[in-house]
């Protein structure tokens, strides 16, 4: 809902951010970080941010965003996903990774339907399309804002599989499992598409970030012993191998 008020705010000094529209309604009172390269237009979003009262910082790579978001913390997130270096769903992907649970609006091109879905898959609430009507961008913030008190779900589960990304953890049922760095990403990319089947291509992307030799073999090396500690010992079968595609990791042990 593109809220009708005009664009003059009272800012409630005694409270710090109270921010209310002339017609009454209130506003989200946060601190937003606007991830975009474009210095134009990430500053036209801070400065209409700012005439309302909200205070916005920018970064201009994914990388200074995931180090501002760790030291910062931000009551929402506006994250392009057209980025230099890391893009905007790995960028969102690596946030929540990191424990960093503010919610994220995305802004993908128009048409770019993958973009969307992999940045809602990475963990981003709703994305809006380039070019928007920047009341169209703070509604979608301030719903996104006003829905955010829910606890998110900090450790992720499957059947008994648990695996906690900010505390670098995992563990089986009561047992807690060591892994390896690349093992650790494999499995946190399985447990956040639970009964997916992922190709090696989507693995290696995820769990690689790129840095890889461009070889499917080495999912198949990760995979299997991923398997060796987080299945073997225990006498499951998580991870189902899916012929012609990759791997899935199953919803539930079979029986
Ligand atoms: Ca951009």
């Amino acid at each position: 809902m593109v809220h009708s008020c005009s664009a003059q705010f009272h800012v409630r000094a005694s409270t710090g951010f109270i921010v209310h529209s002339r017609c009454g309604e209130k506003l989200f009172a946060v601190r937003v970080l606007i991830v975009e390269d474009e210095a134009k237009l990430a500053g036209i979003i801070r400065r209409g941010m700012r005439e309302r009262g909200l205070s916005a910082d920018v970064a201009a790579t994914g990388e200074d965003a995931l180090w501002m978001a760790g030291a910062t913390e931000y009551g929402a997130i506006v994250l392009d996903v057209m980025l230099p270096g890391i893009d905007g769903v790995e960028t969102c992907r690596r946030l929540r990774a990191d424990g960093v649970w503010a919610p994220v609006l995305m802004l993908t091109a128009r048409g770019a339907v993958r973009d969307r879905i992999a940045g809602l898959d990475g963990g981003a609430d709703d994305y809006l399309v380039k070019p928007f009507a920047f009341e169209e961008l703070l509604a979608r913030l301030r719903a996104l804002v006003r829905r955010a008190p829910a606890e998110r779900p900090a450790v992720l589960e499957v059947g008994d599989l648990r695996l906690d990304p900010a505390g670098r953890q995992v563990w089986r049922g009561t047992d807690e499992i060591e892994l390896p760095p690349k093992e650790f990403a494999l499995l946190e990319t399985f447990m956040r598409h639970p009964g997916v089947a992922l190709s090696r291509f989507q693995l290696l992307e995820h769990a690689w970030d790129g840095e890889y030799e461009n070889r499917s073999n080495v999912v198949d090396v990760g995979v299997k012993s991923l398997r060796d500690r987080i299945d073997r010992p225990f006498g499951a079968d998580s991870i189902e191998t899916v012929r012609g595609v990759g791997y899935r990791l199953r919803t539930a042990e079979l029986p």
